[in-house]
């Protein structure tokens, strides 16, 4: 969970998880658009490269 504070009055208005949020402040009005910014590092391989994984690494030479 992430703490969701206005970028204002930094104000605590929500924990949530999200990818992407609009949320207005209560008290000064602000509206705050967030975007989850977390990298992540599972999905350093794409799912596409599961194929040649059981024989080397020479994919990663491929270009
Ligand atoms: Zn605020």
């Amino acid at each position: 969970m992430q703490e969701i504070r206005c970028a204002n009055c930094r104000k605590l208005l929500a924990k949530a998880q999200f990818l992407a949020l609009e949320i207005k402040c209560p008290r000064c009005r602000t509206i705050n658009t967030l975007r989850a910014e977390s990298p992540a590092p599972e999905r350093h391989r794409a799912p596409d490269q599961e194929r040649q994984h059981d024989q080397t690494y020479h994919s990663v030479d491929w270009r």
